[in-house]
């Protein structure tokens, strides 16, 4: 049975992105399906192997300019990657997508020429992880404010406090992270980022335990305790460390719209064929009760219109044209209307939702995190009602 994604997809990219897709496609097909359940069972994160696989397929290196060892494409192939292999699993392909809108991408956006000859050939390769360190025990939404310091001493900095939420903490070789450097200067222009080995003296992290959402995805607390960099280390701008989380976030939250389609995408098809093959009453398939179709007719509504607005909007990404606005909107509309969607999803094909080899549940679960992942949708209401107010 063909995918309805792929029938809307033919519509809206060229010959050359499709390619990609159908690629990536097979490889979760062949690579990932059939051993997520495994995984999962076995509370396994992604394994070496796959993570190795992704990196032979240049996966993350997708839109990392050529000179710098990347692929050379665009935000469109990164959506379409998450697309592909969060048809099965978000959590494997979130790996590859923050590791590049999260880790690489504040390099490529924000950093000097020497960071990014540095970092970005490793990074395109999959040989090396950036993590993005924003969010903290103490703050989540607020994140402008930071409780993680870093205190000048002479030529140097000196790091203290705690990350949370580190997505591919376990695999990373560098944290990003964001520390109040300027306490009483205005909001937003308090914080500096800086580029952190995790192996540097007074770098700890543990993995987060017991999350039940992306739960092949590492996620990590990361603790610095008298960490010493130098100001080579600094992204960006002194006191400019907000500008650079908002600058990626913009990219990631794209992403994040993506995931939430990949799950519709998947939970459409599951639903469609199990409405025909499931039998009640009068020997007939659930599929002829109008309120069953409904439900599938809504999903296939969502999904088009999503794709063709996340489209759109990575169109307008690669031209540096995307307002915060618009990234937000795309990504708090995504993720609210397919997670209230697979609930329908579930309920239409009854107690067998939710055993784990079925599927929907893993969406279902995994849907939570595009709610509260790179902004609270609530939070990304504040910044979508101001041009409103005007
Ligand atoms: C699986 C996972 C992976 C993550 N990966 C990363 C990562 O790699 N790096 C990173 O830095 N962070 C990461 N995060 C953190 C994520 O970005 C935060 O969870 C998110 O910013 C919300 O912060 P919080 O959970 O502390 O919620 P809080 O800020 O405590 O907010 C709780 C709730 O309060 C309400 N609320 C808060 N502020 C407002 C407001 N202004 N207006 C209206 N309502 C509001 C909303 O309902 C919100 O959901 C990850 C989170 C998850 C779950």
């Amino acid at each position: 049975m063909a995918r309805r994604i792929d029938t809307y997809l033919a519509q809206l990219i060229d010959e050359d992105k499709l390619a990609f897709y159908e690629a990536v496609r097979d490889f979760g097909d062949s690579e990932i399906a059939p051993h997520l359940l495994q995984w999962e069972r076995d509370h396994q994160l992604v394994p070496d192997s796959c993570l190795k696989a992704m990196g032979d397929m240049g996966l993350f290196g997708l839109p990392i300019a050529e000179e710098y060892g990347g692929q050379g494409g665009d935000h469109t192939d990164l959506c379409l990657m998450g697309l592909a292999l969060g048809y099965h699993s978000q959590s494997v392909a979130i790996t590859p997508g923050a590791a590049i809108s999260l880790g690489a991408k504040p390099v490529q956006l924000c950093g000097t020429d020497e960071q990014k000859r540095a970092h970005l050939p490793a990074l395109a390769k999959g040989e090396r992880m950036f993590v993005f360190g924003l969010s903290e025990p103490g703050r989540g939404s607020d994140a402008a404010n930071p409780e993680v310091t870093a205190v000048k001493s002479g030529d140097r900095w000196v790091i203290n406090g705690e990350k949370c939420w580190s997505t591919n903490a376990r695999w990373a070789s560098h944290v990003i992270v964001h520390a109040l450097t300027a306490p009483d200067a205005p909001n937003g222009k308090r914080s500096t980022c800086f580029i952190v080995p995790m192996d540097q003296k007074g770098v700890f992290y543990q993995e987060m335990q017991g999350k039940k959402v992306w739960e092949q995805s590492s996620t990590g607390q990361i603790m610095f305790d008298n960490v010493e960099v130098g100001s080579d280390a600094i992204l960006g701008r002194e006191n400019d460390g907000f500008k650079v989380m908002v600058t990626t976030l913009n990219g990631g939250r794209l992403f994040i719209a993506a995931l939430a389609l990949s799950s519709l995408a998947f939970a459409l098809d599951k639903c469609r064929v199990y409405a025909e093959e499931r039998i009640q009453f009068d020997n007939k398939p659930i599929g002829r009760f109008q309120r069953v179709q409904d439900v599938i007719v809504d999903m296939d509504i969502a999904l088009e219109r999503g794709l063709t607005w996340l489209m759109h909007c990575c169109k307008l990404y690669n031209a540096d044209q995307l307002s915060r606005e618009s990234a937000a909107k795309v990504k708090v509309d995504c993720s609210r209307t397919t997670s209230e969607l697979i609930m329908l999803a579930m309920e239409i094909c009854g107690g067998v939702s939710c055993f784990d080899e079925f599927g929907l549940i893993r969406h279902h679960n995994d849907l939570f995190v595009t709610r509260v992942g790179e902004g609270s949708n609530f939070a990304l209401k504040d910044l979508i009602v101001r041009p409103l107010r005007k």
